[in-house]
Formats: structure tokens, sequence, C-alpha cells
């Protein structure tokens, strides 16, 4: 337990929600603001994009005790399901049935605000968060931004309001704060496969469905009630993009053409596809995240990632279990657990920033290419073979608690040492003989690759 004291935190999604509930757990009077209304009330309208879940979330839920709850909601995906043109392909994910679990962010969102409540934390929804005095952690909340304010004094605040957070734009008008935003050409969009009559899933519901297509993808993800979220990534300008699909003849063509096996499970595509918005992806950085033991930014406040390796929720969660360890280590002195908070997660949240944007070129068109299958194969074999020696780099940032700057630093090496490897003389007959584990074994003694 710390000396209590009163916290706000704005935001009430994944992050803020989870935040609330160890806030609390160590002793403090914790207010949530969100300026939407309660998502527990009313048909939810946000983002219903399915999340995965894996370990490093799960060991944030399982922190203070909730992870049970939350695997109520939650469907193990152990493998990739590529649906090619003529064919699908399963890649599992991890060893020992390693999985990532699919959950709708809407459902989670609800059972997160209904734990942080049992906890004690307060919320307050409605409220738009305009500005914040950092010295004072003083909020200021009104309708208008133009409008009239009311002013709320804290002990501390954290921003968890998202990747256009306006406490973070307070911190931006500071000196020496660092700041850069850039946005994807590509975009998405939601679809749906709806449940078969009797309640079960149309397609594989243990797999995380792909139809990688070079410059555009489909992904699938189940839920719960039988159904699937779907979501189509795309550039939004050029041949095959959100630009060159005007109506509804151009799009069923396009599906019929291109995602032919999509047809038979999603009957309102055209209508989906016109009636939900075209969204925007962006990756945001800035530094410091802190401000003296006042105000610190958390989740996507400070980390807004592109969604292609999954972990920008988990990354959010993780920030809550390093900042926890440092709660426990340094107990009242908030300066010390805020300065080595920043310190240890920046490096890693740039790291799984720069994963998340090479995760979809993979994604997209490695995963359909017969090399990549090739390099894939070898080095799950080596990685059996030898699991002390290598780990993928999937399973480093997904089935794994080491940071996220090593996984990015080993792949780098990994990815080097698999370039020679595949310019080994018919590699392709002889991808599981002998002498290329030997060879990937010279290469990783030389490399001084790092193991433990
Ligand atoms: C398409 C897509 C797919 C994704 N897939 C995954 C995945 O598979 N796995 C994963 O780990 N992550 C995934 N993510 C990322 C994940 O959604 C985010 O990292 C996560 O939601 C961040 O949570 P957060 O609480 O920090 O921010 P948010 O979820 O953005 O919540 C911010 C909250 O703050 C409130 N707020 C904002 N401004 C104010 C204000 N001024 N005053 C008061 N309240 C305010 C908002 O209403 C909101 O409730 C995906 C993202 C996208 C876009």
């Amino acid at each position: 337990m710390q000396k209590s004291l009163e916290i706000a935190v704005v935001g009430s999604g994944l992050v803020g929600s989870l935040l609330a509930i160890y806030l609390k757990k160590a002793g403090h009077t914790v207010h949530v603001y969100d300026r939407s209304p309660d998502i527990r009330q009313i048909n939810f309208s946000g983002r219903s994009i399915n999340l995965a879940m894996s370990h490093r979330g799960w060991k944030a839920l399982d922190g203070v005790g909730v992870a049970d709850a939350v695997r109520e909601i939650a469907i193990p995906m152990d493998k990739r399901a590529l649906h090619m043109v003529d064919k699908i392909n399963f890649q599992l994910y991890g060893k020992d049935n390693e999985s990532i679990f699919s959950i709708s962010r809407g459902e989670l969102n609800r059972k997160m605000i209904d734990l942080a409540e049992e906890a004690g934390a307060e919320f307050f929804f409605d409220q738009k968060v305009w500005d914040v005095t950092l010295a004072e952690a003083t909020l200021h909340i009104g309708e208008e931004e133009r409008g009239e304010w009311k002013s709320v004094k804290y002990d501390m605040v954290f921003g968890a309001d998202g990747a256009f957070s306006r406490i973070r734009h307070r911190m931006q008008r500071q000196s020496m704060f660092n700041y850069s935003q850039e946005f994807l050409e590509t975009g998405y969009k939601e679809l749906h496969i709806p449940a078969n009559a009797d309640g079960s899933h149309k397609l594989d519901k243990n797999s995380f469905h792909i139809w990688p297509r070079g410059e555009y993808m489909l992904i699938a993800l189940p839920n719960t009630d039988g159904s699937f979220t779907c979501t189509i990534f795309m550039p939004f300008e050029g041949e095959n993009s959100f630009a060159s699909l005007t109506d509804r003849k151009s799009v069923a063509a396009f599906f019929e053409k291109n995602l032919p096996d999509t047809i038979d499970v999603i009957p309102n595509l055209t209508e989906d596809f016109f009636k939900n918005p075209t969204s925007t992806l962006v990756t945001m950085k800035c530094y410091p995240w802190t401000f003296e033991d006042k105000v610190a930014l958390i989740g996507d406040a400070c980390h807004a990632l592109v969604p292609f390796y999954g972990q920008g929720m988990n990354a959010g969660f993780e920030d809550i279990s390093v900042l926890n360890e440092f709660m426990e280590e340094f107990g009242d002195d908030w300066e010390t657990i805020f300065s080595e908070y920043q310190k240890s997660r920046k490096p890693n949240a740039d790291a799984i920033a720069e994963l998340s944007y090479r995760n979809l070129m993979e994604m997209s068109s490695s995963t359909a290419d017969e090399k990549f299958l090739l390099r894939k194969k070898i080095e799950k074999l080596f990685s059996e073979k030898h699991p002390e020696k290598w780990q993928p780099l999937y399973s480093r940032v997904t089935f794994s608690h080491r940071s996220y700057a090593e996984a990015l630093a080993i792949g780098d090496k990994q990815e080097e040492i698999m370039d020679e490897v595949m310019n080994m003389p018919n590699i392709k007959d002889n991808w599981d003989k002998i002498e290329v584990q030997d060879k990937i074994l010279a290469l990783i003694h030389q490399s001084t690759l790092n193991h433990d």
C-alpha cells in the first residue's frame, strides 16, 4: 500500500480502467473521467474491432486477479488460417497450443469498467477534459472547448485518453517535448460474418483468418456469439484501394474476383462496406511521458501503434505492469517511479512501433510467399530442435515477457542469419537436412546472439 492520494485517470478505455484497478489496490482514491457516455448503457457504436490478447496483456490482468473474468469472453486462436485464392493453409502460432485470444473491444471495455467499479474506482462519463494544469494536477472539464469549464484539482493525473490525448496536448506545449505522428496510406473498414442459424461459426473458430493479397488484406477474428468481425485493410488511393471501390457493383465484383470464399459468408457485404466508416491508422511517438510527480501518460496516449502485431493494448497493459513494479519498489517516491517508468518503457514502445509497422508487409504479402513460408519452416524446425538457441520473433513478442527492444534486436540478427541460410544451394530440397541446422548453429556462434 502507498500513502493514499487523490488520483484522476482521464480515459475509461482499456488502459484507463485497468490502471484504475491497480491504483485502487495500491490504496488511492481514483476518479476516472471519459468524454463519452457509459458504454455499458448504450449500443456500442465505437470501433467494435476485436483485439488479440497475448501474454503481456494476461500478465497485467493476472496482476490484479481479473484475468479469469476476462477469459470468459475470450476465444483462443492457436493458428493463422491463410485464405489463398484456391486453398487455405493453416500455420500454428507457437508450440504446445500457445494461443492468442480474440476478445471484442466493446465487451472487454464494459467488463473492465465493471471490474474497476467493483474495485472501488468512481467513473464520471460525458465529461470532456479539455486541458490540465500540469504543476497542479488540475483538470479542466466542460461541454464545449470554448464554453465554461469547471476545474477539479487532484494530487496526480494519468492521461489514458488515447492517441489524440488532451493531456499530452498540454505537455506538448513545454519546451524539450518531442512528438511525431505518422499516418499510414492504408486505412481500414469493418465487415461482418454472422453466425450460422444454430449459433456456430461459419469459419474455423480457433483461427485468426487472413486473406493476404499484397497491398491489401482482409482479416477475421471470432466472436463468442458465433460471428466474426472482419477488417479490410487497403490503401486509400490507387488501383486496389478504397478510392477505387465507389459503388456496390465495384465492391461486389472486387470481392468475387479477389476474395471469392468470402461471398457466401458476408451476406451484407455491400451494405456494410458503405455504411461502415473508413478509418485511419497512425503511429504516434512522444517524450517525456511524465511531468514531475504530477502527471503521467499511459497506453495509446504516449505510444499509438499501427495494429499489425496486435500489441497496442498489450503494450498499454504492460505499461501498467511496469509502473506497478516501480510503485512496489519505490513506495511513495513518485518522482522516481515516474522517471524510471518512462525511461524503461520508451525504448520498448519505440521497438514495438517499429515491429508493428514492419508486420504489415509480413501479414499482407509474405504470408502468401513460398520463400517466406520455407524460411518459417526452417526456423520452426531449428527452434524445435534447439529451443534454447532460437525463439522466433513472433513468439518473443507475443508469448514472452522479455522486452520488445530485445525482441527487435534479436529478431534483426535472426533475420541476417536466415538470409544466409536461404542462400544455401538447393535450400528448397535440403531445408530439413542436418547441414542446415549446423549452418545456423555456426552463424549463431559467430553472431554472439544472446539466447538467455
Ligand atoms: C484496427 C485496430 C486493431 C487493433 N487490434 C489490436 C489487437 O489485436 N491487440 C492489441 O493489443 N491492440 C490492438 N489495437 C490497439 C488497441 O485498440 C489500443 O492500443 C488500445 O485500445 C489503447 O487503449 P487506451 O485505453 O490507451 O486508449 P483508447 O482505447 O483510445 O481509450 C481512450 C479513452 O479516453 C477517452 N478520451 C479521449 N479523450 C478524452 C478527453 N479529452 N476527455 C475525456 N475522455 C477522453 C476516450 O473516450 C476513450 O474511452 C488495435 C487498434 C486498431 C485501431
